[in-house]
């Protein structure tokens, strides 16, 4: 399926409701084209990675949420805000985040995904499970957060989607994924098309850079909303905005691939220009001769690692690991270097910001070689 055209909605904002509900507001006027028709079970999917304030941003802000449902509302139609955290419960984020409050009084369901269905989303990964609620939803609304991702750079529209795939079946597709950065990135487009959000927004207000997208990463104010129907063309305009090359996502790529990438990108609005966002650094995850795969992995890719100075030994970290490379000893953690697939999904759940994605001393000299 070839997409020809998508327009990307870019807006200044601030989390003063006052301002950014008739942003969102109008955002939603622009895109839904009629859709929200009345009773229409409308999902808003946010990000809830992990129980924690919105001013650490790592979650999407509860006031766009708020707003959105809102909106929903306005148009006689049944809102529904799900996700499945990473880390933490679906009512601990409620709690911690803000949601709770925020949306009180509103008569908008909230529930974590339950039951999966099974969908087709295409070779090489053919039937996977996916929340029934998302599948079955008249309409996804998704809204991501502005993040750097250790794994994939930066999380955004598309990734978003991954949350749909309920609990510990995300750190499975992790592993069967393995270490080819661009299968999961493929994976990562195929449950977004599946899915398929009609509408993206995506919170840049409080965005977050360095080593995102869990504690490890560190705020950072941007004051912008980006919208679309396609939040594939969303992700596009992202990396222009960072001066990035739209291909340096791995997600984007695979979009273009797939065919799933709009060839006409169109922007309204004024979109920042920032070029200093601190981001992972990307070392390429096999590279070399076949044969010396295992051993460049070991000694040159960069790898996770753990600070114990704040390490509380809580264990979320080697539960998750979908490769069981995390040992706890007695002097602290222990990896396994040969079987870790550097998912950074440790990283990603650490509620303690103890975890960090370090490169070895080889890996530095060899990634300065491989740029020239
Ligand atoms: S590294 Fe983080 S997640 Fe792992 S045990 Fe320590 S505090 Fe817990
Ligand atoms: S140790 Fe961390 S990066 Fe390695 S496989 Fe486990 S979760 Fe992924």
């Amino acid at each position: 399926m070839q997409v020809s055209h998508a327009d990307v909605l870019v807006r200044n904002s601030s989390y003063d409701y006052e301002k950014l509900k008739p942003v969102v507001f109008e955002l939603l006027s622009m895109l839904d084209r009629g859709r929200i028709g009345r009773q229409s079970r409308v999902l808003i999917k946010p990000n809830f990675l992990a129980p924690a304030p919105p001013d650490r941003a790592m979650i999407t802000h509860p006031l766009i949420v708020k707003a959105a449902a809102e909106y929903v509302l306005e148009k006689g139609a049944e809102p529904l805000v799900s996700d499945s955290p990473a880390m933490g419960t679906f009512e601990r984020v409620m709690r911690d985040g803000g949601f709770e409050r925020e949306l009180k009084g509103l008569p908008v369901a909230c529930r974590a995904f339950g039951a999966s269905v099974m969908v087709d989303v295409g070779p090489p990964f053919n039937r996977i499970e996916i929340a029934a609620d998302a599948v079955n939803a008249d309409m996804v609304i998704n809204l991501p957060k502005l993040k750097t991702h250790t794994q994939m750079l930066l999380t955004l529209g598309v990734k978003n989607m991954f949350g749909c795939i309920v609990g510990l079946r995300k750190p499975e597709w992790h592993f069967r994924t393995g270490i080819d950065r661009d299968k999961f990135a493929e994976l990562l487009v195929r449950v977004c098309a599946a899915v398929r959000p009609a509408i993206t927004i995506l919170d840049g207000i409080l965005a977050m850079e360095g080593q995102g997208p869990g504690k490890g990463g560190v705020p950072r104010e941007f004051g912008v909303v980006l919208a679309s129907d396609s939040a594939f063309a969303a992700d596009a305009v992202v990396c222009g905005m960072l001066g990035l090359m739209q291909h340096d996502l791995p997600t984007n790529r695979a979009a273009s691939v797939l065919g799933l990438m709009p060839h006409d990108i169109r922007t309204d609005g004024d979109l920042p220009d920032i070029r200093d966002m601190k981001l992972p650094v990307m070392t390429p995850l096999v590279f070399g001769p076949k044969g010396l795969h295992g051993f460049m992995r070991k000694h040159l890719v960069q790898r996770p690692a753990c600070n114990e100075a704040f390490c509380r030994h809580c264990g979320e970290c080697w539960r998750y690991c979908p490769a069981k490379a995390i040992a706890p000893e007695l002097n602290g953690l222990v990896f396994d270097y040969d079987k870790c697939i550097r998912c950074y999904c440790c990283i990603e759940v650490c509620p303690y910001g103890a975890l960090s994605a370090k490169e070895t001393a080889a890996g530095k000299v060899a990634r300065m070689l491989l740029k020239r």
